[in-house]
């Protein structure tokens, strides 16, 4: 076993935190010593999480038309995709459909919209209305991510009776301006620090393998640390034809599997959930996520391309012997 697994492992098990280098040196760990670094992030997650995980699932509440141009979405009117955009869905479409996800196994369930943010009244009192019948409706805090957030809006929807707020930084401060020229990185973590004030639940992470380095991932890693974030959510590139990243080369999946048992060592007792990109990037190595250290994953469809048969993750906890929360 490598002497920095042992080392690193033993620090964070003691209550002790990884500084930013330590975590580069782990994150290119290369070779055989990738699966010490994963059966230590694996230790790590065990004792923190036990044998639990979470299942996220989400509903894509208001589609496309977005005037953003992040690099990675179909849904930017700047990029040539043929998604099909539609305005917020009603409320009790969307109620519906988490009852749905809840019967197959999901444990969280996230109402997420396209656009820079919800500003217009007639869309903030919908939400507002869709929050308050989903805590009527189910017995699971509610979970939203609508984009930017001032506080006015989010305590609207905090005193609706909204619980959880996603928000993700989707990469480093460093790499930001090659992902996204319409709005600035400081927006998102001012969403961010809004959305705690607000007194949100906060799930904030992004996407890898957008031609970032190992190193701005660990960036990433310690700037979501300093804003205290309570649930890291961490997306891998499934490249959308139409948009500026459609030919980026995929990480591969010890590449992924490093990143996941990197953050489990910057955040032992965090969430830390695997969502988009997971069956394209990981293929057969996809059981591997719990095992770097991951806690949780998304169940059904993502935001606009397909997940895999729910019944076929379940079987994959089930024989890992891991336990839905
Ligand atoms: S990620 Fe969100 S803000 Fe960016 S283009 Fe897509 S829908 Fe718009």
């Amino acid at each position: 076993m490598s002497d920095l697994c042992i080392k690193l492992k033993d620090k964070v098990l003691g209550g002790g935190e990884i500084t930013f280098e330590e975590a580069v040196e782990l994150i290119c760990l290369e070779g055989p010593l990738v699966f010490d670094l994963i059966a230590s992030a694996n230790w790590i997650r065990n004792t923190y999480k036990k044998n639990k995980v979470i299942l996220c699932s989400i509903i894509n509440a208001k589609c496309g038309g977005c005037p953003e141009d992040c690099a990675f979405c179909s849904q930017s009117v700047h990029h040539q995709t043929d998604i099909a955009s539609y305005p917020l869905l009603p409320s009790d479409e969307i109620i519906d459909t988490a009852k749905k996800a809840f019967s197959e196994g999901a444990t969280e369930f996230s109402i997420v919209t396209s656009g820079r943010g919800i500003s217009e009244e007639k869309e903030i009192s919908s939400l507002a209305e869709t929050f308050s019948k989903f805590n009527e409706n189910l017995n699971i805090p509610s979970c939203a991510s609508l984009g930017l957030l001032d506080l006015d809006t989010a305590l609207k929807f905090k005193a609706a009776g909204l619980k959880n707020y996603h928000h993700n930084l989707e990469t480093a401060k460093s790499f930001f301006q090659n992902i996204c020229s319409t709005h600035t990185y400081e927006e998102s973590v001012d969403t961010v620090r809004i959305a705690k004030s607000a007194g949100f639940r906060v799930c904030s992470g992004g996407i890898f393998g957008m031609g970032e380095s190992p190193r701005q991932r660990v960036e990433l890693a310690f700037i979501l640390k300093e804003l205290d974030v309570d649930s890291i959510p961490m997306n891998f590139l499934n490249p959308i034809p139409g948009t500026p990243l459609e030919s980026i080369p995929p990480l591969k999946p010890l590449e992924i599997l490093k990143t996941i048992a990197t953050y489990r060592f910057v955040f032992p007792k965090r969430d830390i959930t695997i969502c988009g990109g997971r069956e394209i990037n990981l293929r057969d190595l996809q059981a591997l996520m719990f095992i770097a250290g991951a806690n949780g994953t998304m169940l059904g469809n993502y935001l606009t391309t397909r997940g895999r048969a729910s019944q076929a993750d379940l079987q994959m906890i089930k024989d890992l012997e891991l336990e839905v929360d």
